[in-house]
C-alpha cells in the first residue's frame, strides 16, 4: 500500500509540483520515501512529523548549492539509454551569475572524455565566438540538452531529450541568464515549441521564462560549413546589442 503522508507535507509537495509545472517541467522521477517520512497514522491513528530529509526543500538562493543539488539529483543517471556508452556525465560549466547561457545538443567524444561541455574543436570555436563578443568562457554558462554522449555522436532521440531536459530547465532556473543562445536545431527545438527550419527560427527573439532566447548555428556545423560563420556572428551581434556588449574583434575565427 502506498505510504500515507501527513496533510502539511502533502500541501508542500503539491506546491513544489505546481512550481515545477510553471517552469514547464512535467516529468518527475520517483525516489523512495524514507520510512521515517511516512506517518505512523496507519498504525497508531496519530500523524507524526516528517523528518527534515523528507520535506521538499526550497530551491536555495545560493546558486552553487542549487546547482550542486541538481547534480546530486542526476546522480549516476541511468534514466535513458545514453548512460550505457558514457565515460563521464557532462553537467555544465561556467559562471553561476552569467548573463548568457549557451545551450548545445550533447557531449561529443572530447567532452565525454573530459566531463566538460564544448572542449573539442567545436568548443574551441565556441570559445572564439565568446571571445569575439568581448567575453571569456568563464563569464558565461554552457550546458547541453542531454548530459551523456550519444553513441557515434548521433543526434539524441526525442525520448532521450525529454528525459534529460528537466535537469537543463532546472539549471536555467538557477542561473537565470538574461539571454539563452540555443546552439543548433536540437537545442532550439527542445527549448522552444517550434518545429521549423533553422532558417526560420534564426534572426528573431523568443521569450523563455523571463530570459530572451536567440537561436544560432551549432559550432560543429560551422566547422563543417565555415561560410555560415558570418550568419552566426550576426546572431551573436544581436545578443551583444541587447546586452550592450562591446565586441573585441570582428568575427570569430576557428
Ligand atoms: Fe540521465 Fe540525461 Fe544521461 Fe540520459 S542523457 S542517462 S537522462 S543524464
Amino acid at each position: 500500500m502506498a505510504p500515507k503522508l501527513d496533510a502539511e507535507l502533502r500541501k508542500q509537495l503539491a506546491a513544489r509540483v505546481d512550481y515545477y509545472r510553471e517552469m514547464g517541467i512535467h516529468d518527475f522521477y520517483r525516489q523512495p520515501i524514507p520510512e521515517s517520512a511516512v506517518t505512523a497514522e496507519e498504525d497508531s491513528g496519530q500523524a507524526v512529523e516528517p523528518t527534515e530529509a523528507a520535506r521538499p526543500l526550497p530551491i536555495p538562493n545560493d546558486k552553487p548549492v542549487a546547482l550542486r543539488l541538481i547534480r546530486e539529483d542526476i546522480g549516476d543517471c541511468t534514466r535513458c539509454v545514453l548512460h550505457k556508452g558514457r565515460k563521464n556525465l557532462v553537467f555544465g560549466v561556467g559562471s553561476v551569475n552569467a548573463d548568457i547561457m549557451f545551450v548545445g545538443e550533447g557531449p561529443g567524444a572530447d567532452e565525454d572524455q573530459q566531463g566538460e561541455p564544448f572542449v573539442g574543436r567545436a568548443g574551441q570555436l565556441l570559445n572564439n565566438m565568446i571571445a569575439a563578443m568581448g567575453l571569456k568562457r568563464e563569464d558565461v554558462y554552457i550546458a547541453n540538452v542531454v548530459k551523456c554522449r550519444p553513441p557515434g555522436n548521433r543526434t539524441p532521440e526525442r525520448d532521450e531529450c525529454d528525459t534529460c531536459m528537466p535537469f537543463l530547465l532546472r539549471q536555467i532556473e538557477v542561473i537565470r541568464p538574461k539571454v539563452i543562445v540555443a546552439l543548433g536545431a536540437v537545442a532550439a527545438k527542445n527549448l522552444l515549441p517550434v518545429n521549423d527550419s533553422m532558417a526560420n527560427i534564426r534572426g528573431r527573439w523568443f521569450d523563455f521564462k523571463g530570459a530572451r532566447l536567440r537561436v544560432t548555428y551549432h559550432p560543429a556545423f560551422l566547422l563543417r560549413d565555415p561560410r555560415q560563420k558570418k550568419e552566426a556572428w550576426k546572431d551573436l551581434q544581436a545578443v551583444m546589442k541587447y546586452l550592450d556588449l562591446k565586441p573585441k574583434s570582428k568575427a570569430p575565427e576557428e
